[in-house]
């Protein structure tokens, strides 16, 4: 599978040897409103093969998908045979070993393609939730696992959040206790907003190992697992969530109640969870950013279009400023909100190799920084082109109701706008901590 991604890497470096350097502009057939200036030639492969496995998947498909809660499996399926979910894991393991900016921008045209938020979250936790097992997991455990994740046999959740604690993920109270001489962990507690549960064969769980009470700082005692989600076993139990968008993936409750899971499960060491999926976290804020990016670009070719075409008063609507105006500055938010996008991935995969030159605090600022600005501008630009639309933006056919309605998601999670605010006005500002 990293054959095929390979292939078109290299073929696209071959060709833009090539090609005139205005390449970037002339790829499509419509020149695209996102400026292609800057991205690498594997960055742009990879844009444009994704989008060409999206075009197989209309606005239809995904409005279908979302009005029958229906799973996008065909979708999911699609990009695994092609093997773009181990787009950022190891070649050893049957991955690309391509970095977060690729993958960002494998996110970007998911969401840019029409499939929305949905179609990023049927594939999203496959590519980052596994970078933690990818890194500190055994050799067997990553043997075992990576493959069948990749080609898509199993597909995967991440279950953090819980409902008690909300973002105060340090106090997060579902316990995993290791049963005295044997080699299993009894998990009790609850994860709530579990995305794709349902279908997910595997969930990285992030449960505590000590008691709050009984550790130092609340940052020890935490540990990560990649475990089966086994429902004939006893102690598991599913419940979805109704929901506002992304209605395509599921949302779910889950319980746990002594369900039993391997010792052989635990990645890397024992109260070191946390730790252990900070390493994700600045990686998942990136691809929400790519994914919020796409959704908006999405939401603003739709309103240039209907802008151009829709004609009252005798003109096309796109000639009143007050249409225009705020369709130029969603464009500029979006540009502008790229920028530290695409900045912040780099930054993240030079963290990787950099030998620690880069300070923690002006990697997580970075990150944070770009998903918060990206699901901004998203938001601007999937109002504004509700409105553009008129009457017809609230009409499912025009897609823009389905943008809007998911645009909340990247606001949201993984971690809020007032999360992001708190960080910066403390490592940045250096402010006083408000929590
Ligand atoms: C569609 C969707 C999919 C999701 N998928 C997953 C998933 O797959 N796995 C997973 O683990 N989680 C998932 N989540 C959960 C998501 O990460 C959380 O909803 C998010 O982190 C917010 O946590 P909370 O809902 O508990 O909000 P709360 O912690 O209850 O916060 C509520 C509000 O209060 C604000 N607030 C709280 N404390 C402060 C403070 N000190 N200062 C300022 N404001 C504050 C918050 O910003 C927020 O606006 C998903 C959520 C959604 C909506």
């Amino acid at each position: 599978m990293f054959r095929h991604i390979s292939r078109q890497v290299s073929r696209s470096k071959h060709v833009a040897n090539t090609r005139p350097p205005w390449r970037a502009f002339s790829s499509t057939t419509r020149r695209p409103l996102m400026d292609l200036t800057g991205f690498t030639d594997e960055q742009l492969t990879v844009r444009d093969a994704v989008a060409n496995i999206c075009a197989n998947f209309p606005n239809t498909y995904w409005q279908e998908c979302d009005q029958n809660e229906k799973d996008p499996k065909e979708f999911h399926a699609a990009l695994a045979k092609d093997g773009w979910l181990g787009i950022a894991l190891p070649e050893e393991f049957g991955g690309a070993g391509l970095g977060i900016p690729e993958a960002t921008m494998m996110m970007q045209a998911i969401t840019q393609s029409g499939a929305g938020m949905a179609g990023a979250q049927a594939i999203h936790a496959n590519v980052y939730a596994t970078q933690p097992l990818a890194k500190f997991g055994t050799e067997q455990q990553k043997e075992e696992t990576i493959p069948e994740i990749i080609n898509g046999t199993w597909r995967t959740c991440f279950g953090v959040t819980e409902p008690n604690t909300g973002l105060e993920t340090l106090k997060l109270k579902t316990l995993a206790t290791r049963k005295p001489n044997t080699d299993v962990y009894s998990v009790t507690g609850q994860k709530i907003w579990i995305t794709c549960a349902q279908v997910a064969s595997k969930m990285i769980l992030l449960a505590r190992t000590t008691p709050l009470e009984e550790v130092k700082k609340p940052t020890e005692g935490l540990s990560l697992f990649c475990i089966d989600l086994d429902r004939d076993h006893p102690g598991l139990d599913l419940r979805k969530i109704k929901k506002m968008g992304g209605r395509a993936v599921d949302a779910n409750e889950v319980f746990f109640d002594n369900y039993e899971i391997p010792a052989s499960t635990l990645i890397g060491q024992e109260n070191e969870g946390f730790r252990i999926i900070l390493h994700g976290m600045n990686a998942e804020r990136c691809l929400l950013a790519g994914e919020a990016l796409g959704l908006g670009y999405a939401a603003l070719e739709r309103a240039a279009e209907y802008a151009q075409e829709r004609v009252v008063f005798g003109r096309a609507i796109g000639q009143n400023q007050g249409i225009a105006h705020p369709l130029a500055d969603a464009y500029m938010k979006l540009e502008a909100a790229k920028l530290a996008t695409y900045h912040a991935a780099r930054m993240f995969d030079s963290s990787r190799t950099s030998d620690n030159t880069i300070p923690v605090h002006t990697l997580g600022v970075a990150c944070n920084s770009a998903k918060y600005l990206a699901a901004e501008a998203a938001f601007t630009a999937c109002e504004r082109a509700v409105l553009s639309h008129g009457g017809m933006g609230y009409a499912m056919e025009y897609d823009v109701e389905r943008y809007l309605r998911e645009c909340f998601v990247p606001r949201i999670a993984p971690v809020s706008r007032e999360m992001i605010l708190n960080y910066v006005s403390e490592k940045v500002l250096q402010l006083p901590r408000s929590y």
